[in-house]
């Protein structure tokens, strides 16, 4: 059997970070770590090839080639999914969905042969002892949640691994929290499910034998859901991991907010190689959190909060969100100035949107105000529901959020008051490669010579040169984001 996996693509967007892969030549942020697993679980003796649509386009002679076509997607690569079912169709070939997008909306997807919905552990041996006995039928689902422990190692040889930024790895899902917007506890449940130490470290073993070295992204749910086993087990067994092979990675992850309060961790995880975590802060305001249930964040006083996670030494990146039916005009200010003076400098900030199957959809639709499928795209300035606002004040004060901490000069001030301040506990022992030295080349010729902004560039570079040498290249890589986040917010 020939089994080719799609990744569709992902238009450019905040996550896809387009603007600036092109700075150290890369294709992609990250590989379609959901395919390769599936692959794994595939038997042995079947032919695997993967396509990912955000590093090459997809050739015919591939879907040719495959007896099936997997693909996996999330809400925002619907069009390119329905591009690649047409070609598919075309060709008379059989295709197998799964992933968040056809689990959320299976109904939009009757039109292919096999859905396999939910965790690809419960439901895709069903469809393989189906296809054996020559009976697969078109809908596969559980209510069940998987056991990670039973799920395989990602096959990262199906990946060229120098064609992304970085690459990703996962430990566990779900998150006990129940924020009322979130698709993730819709789909992955509120019991954090882990994988072994043990499954971990073989991974970071086959990753190392693809020969990238850099980050790698744990794409956990809320990394910290189960923060005994993290602190006694995995962040030791990983920094001795590390160590051992002379620090070839360094960890990114997402997390919520008490993890500002848990000294021993933030430790555990600096010490493991955590140079920076993502956090769903949303709202500075305590009426919005209480409506969106996110209880967990009215605990904290969060600018204090992500101040005791940077004096750990973890850089803290973050989303934000407009749109919640307590919002009024106050609230794009006080947007404006906690991310001004939070010293977060990637600020996820989107509208509010409705997700299929989450508490607040059903909300909602009670409420009659749901319009169509969220597009699942935070930098297209759509809703998928009639705000309480006036829609024109809510998109006027959005923009006004983002033209106020990504035009240049507010983004440059906040950008230089982090450096000012922040010591990153992770020494990157990471040699200056030739694509280091090419990205700031291009950062020199794209936003320092060619970009009407080149102005603060130069002032940038010439500030941290004299006055934080050693926080030249996160200047450097800042300006970077910084330049990525103009394009895809067209600021
Ligand atoms: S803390 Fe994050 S992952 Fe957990 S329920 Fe809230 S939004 Fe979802």
């Amino acid at each position: 059997m020939n089994i080719l996996l799609v990744n569709p693509r992902i238009p450019d967007t905040y996550w896809s970070f387009r603007h600036a892969i092109k700075f150290i030549s890369k294709k992609s942020s990250n590989p379609p770590l959901g395919l390769i697993t599936v692959a794994a679980m595939l038997p042995r003796n079947w032919s695997k090839k993967v396509a990912d649509l955000n590093c090459h386009p997809l050739d015919e002679s591939l879907i040719k080639w495959a007896d099936y076509v997997f693909i996996s997607a999330m809400s925002i690569q619907s069009d390119s999914v329905s591009d690649v079912i047409q070609r598919c169709k075309n060709l008379n070939k059989k295709i197998v969905a799964g992933g968040a997008l056809f689990t959320g909306d299976p109904e939009s997807y009757m039109h292919l042969d096999h859905l396999i919905l939910n965790e690809a552990e419960l439901t895709l041996p069903l469809f393989l002892a189906d296809l054996r006995r020559g009976n697969p039928r078109k809908i596969y689902r559980s209510t069940a949640f998987a056991d990670l422990h039973s799920t395989p190692a990602p096959d990262y040889s199906l990946i060229k691994a120098s064609d992304y930024a970085q690459l990703s790895i996962q430990y566990s899902r779900g998150c006990p929290h129940r924020c009322e917007f979130c698709e993730i506890t819709a789909l992955l449940g509120r019991k954090v499910r882990t994988k072994s130490t043990l499954q971990v470290l073989n991974e970071l073993d086959n990753i190392m034998l693809t020969g990238f070295r850099g980050n790698l992204f744990f794409v956990d749910d809320n990394f910290i859901g189960n923060r005994h086993k993290l602190k006694k087990d995995l962040l030791p067994a990983i920094a001795d991991w590390n160590k051992s092979k002379g620090y070839p990675f360094t960890f990114t992850t997402e997390a919520s907010i008490d993890l500002s309060e848990d000294p021993v961790l933030m430790k555990g995880m600096t010490e493991a190689g955590f140079e920076k975590v993502f956090i769903g802060i949303e709202t500075p305001d305590e009426t919005a959190l209480k409506e969106c249930d996110k209880h967990l964040n009215l605990k904290h006083d969060l600018l204090e909060s992500v101040n005791n996670i940077q004096s750990a030494g973890i850089e803290v990146s973050a989303g934000f969100i407009v749109g919640f039916d307590s919002d009024n005009a106050g609230i794009f200010q006080r947007q404006i100035d906690f991310i001004q003076q939070s010293g977060i400098i990637t600020a996820m900030v989107g509208l509010l949107n409705a997700p299929n199957r989450t508490r607040l959809y059903k909300r909602l639709n009670n409420e009659g105000r749901i319009l169509h499928n969220s597009s699942g795209d935070n930098t297209d300035y759509s809703m998928n529901f009639i705000p309480k606002m006036n829609k024109e004040i809510l998109l006027e004060g959005y923009r006004s959020i983002l033209t106020n901490i990504y035009s240049i000069k507010p983004y440059h001030r906040r950008l230089k008051g982090f450096l000012r301040k922040f010591k990153p506990a992770v020494q990157t022992k990471m040699k200056i490669s030739r694509g280091k030295i090419a990205a700031l080349l291009r950062s020199v010729l794209y936003i320092g010579i060619l970009n009407k902004g080149r102005r603060h560039y130069w002032n940038l570079v010439i500030w941290s040169l004299f006055t934080r040498p050693r926080m030249l290249p996160l200047a450097i890589t800042y300006s970077i984001y910084g330049y990525h986040f103009r394009k895809v917010y067209r600021i």
